[in-house]
């Protein structure tokens, strides 16, 4: 039976990160990829200036930006409130010092590159650091011994059998993780309440800069991406999934011109060049993510909401921050447990905020008079905006207000100052038909 110090299930933004930085590290790595890429996947594609560290860090970020556009300004619109801004290099700097205890390529743009693009340039990249990857293969089963996950099985192209053991199993196999199964990992925390999202690709959009709009219990987005194309996403409350999807095409457009007439008008004139794309739910959790000889990463291990777009970040980052702490059982500098029970502790400590305030925001509540009040303080100082930008972005902590004694405010339009979301019939589900 082959042998390797770690074995990665899951070629894609968190296992092909994984997999380098331990080959980088010296260590003997296989990771296995039941699809043969360049393939697609269902996920928008924002990558926030954090998320853009990482691959810079990587070393891939030349590549992205070879095919996709890069911006550091965006618009999130609420309301009609307009916060434009960008995530500061210095929060940036800060985030990854604390977490990292370096800012070593560290970049303050953002992106919105394919995935059948980044994931192949992220497995290639894999490859080329000296991990024996294998596409188009697939992992069965975990060979268990004494209660220790030791190896796997599974088959590979004209039915190979695959048979390999490691130190180390590490499963970046996605949210309907299979080896989290297989190993008995449990679900830890779960929210079931989400959006669902409906997106498609144009041409003939002249839009630079990523575009978010928010209204009601709808929000839409707008951005660059490859091949002069613009991803055009419109979410809302898992609820009315079952009748949005009854009509969609005309309740995606219907959508975008209740919440953002104005670039409604411009998708209306554009070309779309593909089939759109849908998820109806995405039902967040946590997962056990450690066991005797097994860990995982990504999806796999904690799943949210899209409507912020961190996912990608956040594989990003788990690949990181479990390879150093693996590279230190794997050099017996520290034991299994400890390890991995810090490990876990750390990314926690990064984690948990964000991921309940996704969660929260995945209800798609309209927000209240008291919170259109505070957009409000916002807009026009542009140092409040970028922060307000940063903590979406999750670079600086939601838990670091935002200054609001060092200006004095404007008078509130009428439209906050009555706002009553009820009276707006914002409960009501425009795509109801009775
Ligand atoms: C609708 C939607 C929109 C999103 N939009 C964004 C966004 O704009 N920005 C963002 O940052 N994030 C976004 N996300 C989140 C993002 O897609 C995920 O967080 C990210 O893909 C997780 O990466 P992963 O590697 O953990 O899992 P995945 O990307 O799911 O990859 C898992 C890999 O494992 C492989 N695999 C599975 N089983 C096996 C097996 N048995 N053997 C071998 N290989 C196996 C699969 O083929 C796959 O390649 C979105 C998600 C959704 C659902």
């Amino acid at each position: 039976m082959e042998q390797f110090d770690v074995i990665v299930i899951g070629g894609s933004v968190s296992g092909a990160p994984t997999a380098t930085w331990l080959a980088r590290k010296g260590f003997k790595v296989l990771m296995v990829e039941k699809d043969i890429f360049p393939r697609d996947t269902n996920s928008t594609h924002f990558i926030w200036p954090r998320g853009m560290s990482y691959l810079n860090r990587l070393g891939v970020a030349d590549k992205i930006l070879e095919q996709t556009p890069h911006f550091k300004q965006l618009e999130v619109n609420i309301e009609g409130i307009r916060l434009h801004g960008g995530v500061p290099l210095q929060a940036v700097r800060d985030r990854f010092m604390s977490l990292h205890g370096d800012d070593d390529g560290v970049v303050d743009y953002y992106c919105g590159p394919r995935r059948f693009y980044l994931d192949k340039v992220l497995l290639d990249e894999a490859r080329s650091s000296g991990v024996d990857v294998r596409e188009g293969t697939s992992v069965k089963s975990v060979i268990i011994e004494d209660d220790v996950v030791v190896g796997v099985r599974g088959t590979g192209p004209d039915e190979t059998i695959l048979e390999a053991r490691a130190k180390v199993i590490i499963g970046a196999d996605g949210r309907m993780s299979k080896f989290a199964h297989r190993v008995n990992s449990q679900k830890i925390k779960v929210r079931e309440k989400s959006t669902f999202a409906y997106y498609g690709y144009y041409s003939g959009i002249d839009k630079p800069e990523l575009c978010i709009h928010k209204k009601g219990r709808f929000g839409t987005a707008i951005f660059p991406t490859m091949d002069e194309r613009h991803l055009v996403l419109v979410y809302g409350p898992t609820a009315w999934w079952s009748d949005f999807s009854k009509d969609p095409e005309a309740n995606f457009l219907k959508t975008y011109e209740f919440v953002a007439p104005d670039v409604a008008a411009l998708v209306k004139n554009a070309t779309r060049v593909e089939d759109f794309k849908a998820m109806g739910r995405m039902v967040a959790f946590h997962r056990e993510n450690w066991g005797k000889g097994w860990v995982l990463v990504g999806d796999a291990c904690s799943f949210k909401d899209q409507w912020t777009a961190m996912g990608i970040t956040h594989s990003l980052r788990d690949a990181e921050l479990l390879a150093d702490y693996l590279e230190k059982v794997l050099r017996d500098e520290s034991d299994w447990d400890t390890a991995m029970t810090q490990y876990t502790d750390v990314r926690n400590a990064d984690y948990e905020d964000y991921w309940s305030m996704v969660c929260d925001g995945a209800e798609m509540e309209p927000y209240t008079r008291e919170q259109l009040t505070f957009f409000h303080s916002l807009e026009g100082h542009q140092d409040k905006m970028d922060q307000f930008i940063a903590q979406v972005g999750d670079t600086i902590s939601f838990n670091q207000a935002i200054p609001q004694d060092d200006v004095t405010p404007s008078p509130l339009p009428d439209f906050i100052r009555d706002f009553d979301s009820n009276a707006l019939n914002y409960h009501d589900n425009m795509y109801a038909t009775s």
